[in-house]
């Protein structure tokens, strides 16, 4: 089964979905391997968002340890650590 890329703004979460990675980077998500890399904690964002308030910006502009986040900061960092597996689905998962 083909897979495609799902990914999601961590800031708005607004979904993208992509055959074509480098095409996402192109329209403006901010995600690896064009913009960071794979299970290491950098902004994960859409078109739209800056890098305020995500993973990384709490971990490494206030500091937050990975004791101290809460639960969607919890799933974002295990979708990080996970990939590039976690951001694939099956083709016929897409939305048309
Ligand atoms: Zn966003």
């Amino acid at each position: 089964m083909a897979k495609v890329w799902r990914y999601v703004c961590e800031k708005c979460g607004r979904i993208g979905w992509y055959k074509d990675s480098e095409k996402a980077f192109l329209e403006g998500w901010d995600y690896p391997p064009h913009m960071g890399k794979y299970k290491v904690v950098s902004p994960r964002t859409c078109p739209d968002c800056d890098m305020t308030d995500t993973l990384w910006w709490k971990m490494c502009m206030e500091y937050k340890s990975a004791e101290e986040l809460d639960e969607a900061e919890r799933i974002v960092l295990k979708r990080i650590l996970e990939e590039p597996e976690s951001l694939k689905r099956d083709v016929s998962e897409m939305p048309s």
